[in-house]
């Protein structure tokens, strides 16, 4: 087997995956089973952990030996939704056009996932001295979910890895941090009335925009106080207010009010903390200001999303890896939320590293250039040889 020929074998694979819808709210066993199948052919087991519908699962295998140490290549099967986007072909049947390949998922990320597979034969012929694992994951898209039901198998049943490399798409450059995110929903309940006697009621949408004032001078304070010595760009805390539905007609008083509303954390700033800090606000100053209207008006607010940031440490072995096989000799920080800051949090290394790029990712005819691939090949190769040395017992033995 030469490089050519796995460039051959990971672009027929990549057109298998493409042709399984894996959009995140649909099952993902059917590509589970695929995957399976093409590594029980090839003498791997892989081991699956299922979310509490038994209709999704994130897949584990490992080659090598079976101990502590190694490294994970990672990475999820669900992609976004097509739906509203204008492609010019079926995004599900992937096509190829001036050295690219075009499909819904192809560059995020099922492009990163058939190098993996397609090298499996080739990593086979190696003595490796430690494992390299498989982990792909599903439910990645809406909020990192599928990869805390692996963590809990790794950290519970399996033996922990040193490293891992998350393969979405950075153009092949490292992505050593990114920001966490946490996001809300709050549902102001105000009480119904003719607007012409606004005492009758109590008005949900005003109140709704007394926290919205809130979040804007906490945006200003986080801006106030950055760091600029901080790698992210912009360098402090960002919040999200994105959604806003209230009211059903201008000659009633709303009724209810829903905020959908959220931060963007760099890696210094407590997210518990500044949640508090908007909640005590809201139970200080808004609910007692409604309440003294009506005892039938609340504010109630629940957490719809957490992801958590990953951040930057070029000492890690995850980072030294990378650098040490691609000659790379620095690493980077992105806004974009991916499932290495859980395998952080998780006790274990991560970078973010992988073919193709992220402004390609979630866009109609999306694609990857074939040169990328070409190139993720190309490091796989690599690691492969290096596992084999003393070296890679060095930097990726158990810790
Ligand atoms: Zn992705």
């Amino acid at each position: 087997m030469n490089k050519n020929d796995s460039l051959k074998n990971a672009i027929a694979i990549l057109q298998e995956l493409v042709s399984f819808d894996t959009t995140s709210r649909e099952s993902n066993l059917a590509i589970i089973e695929h995957i399976q199948s093409y590594l029980d052919n090839l003498g791997i087991d892989s081991r699956l952990t299922h979310d509490e519908t038994g209709t999704k699962a994130n897949l584990w295998a490992t080659i090598g030996p079976d101990i502590a140490g190694g490294v994970v290549l990672s990475g999820h099967l669900d992609v976004v939704p097509v739906d509203g986007q204008q492609w010019s072909q079926d995004p599900f049947s992937m096509w190829q056009q001036d050295g690219s390949l075009y499909g819904r998922g192809v560059v995020d990320m099922k492009g990163y996932i058939a190098v993996c597979l397609a090298l499996v034969p080739l990593l086979l012929t190696k003595k490796l001295l430690l494992p390299i694992h498989f982990a792909f994951t599903y439910d990645e898209e809406v909020g990192c979910v599928g990869v805390h039901e692996l963590l809990k198998d790794i950290v519970d049943n399996l033996q922990k890895p040193r490293a891992v490399i998350v393969g979405e798409p950075t153009s092949m450059k490292i992505i050593g941090g990114h920001k966490g995110s946490r996001s809300f929903r709050t549902i102001f309940k105000g009480v119904p009335a003719h607007s012409s006697d606004p005492r009758l009621g109590v008005n949900s949408i005003m109140a709704s925009a007394r926290l919205i004032n809130f979040l804007e001078s906490l945006q200003q304070e986080l801006a106030d106080s950055a760091d600029s010595s901080c790698p992210f760009d912009p360098p402090y805390t960002t919040i999200d207010l994105g959604m806003i539905n209230g009211g059903t007609a201008n000659n009633i008083i709303p009724e209810y009010t829903t905020v959908e509303w959220g931060f963007r954390l760099i890696p210094e700033d407590n997210a518990d903390q500044l949640q508090k800090r908007v909640t005590d606000f809201i139970d200080n100053e808004i609910v007692p200001h409604l309440r003294k209207q009506s005892p039938h008006a609340n504010v109630s607010t629940e957490i719809t999303n957490r992801m958590i940031g990953l951040t930057p440490d070029d000492k890690s072995p995850a980072e030294q890896l990378i650098r040490h096989l691609t000659g790379l000799n620095n690493s980077d920080v992105v806004s974009f939320g991916t499932e290495a800051g859980a395998f952080q949090h998780a006790g274990i290394p991560a970078v973010v590293f992988g073919p193709g790029s992220i402004t390609q990712a979630h866009q109609p005819d999306e694609f990857i250039e074939i040169e990328q691939l070409g190139q993720c090949i190309e490091f796989v190769y690599k690691l492969a040889d290096w596992a084999e040395t003393k070296d890679a017992l060095e930097l990726l033995s158990a810790d």
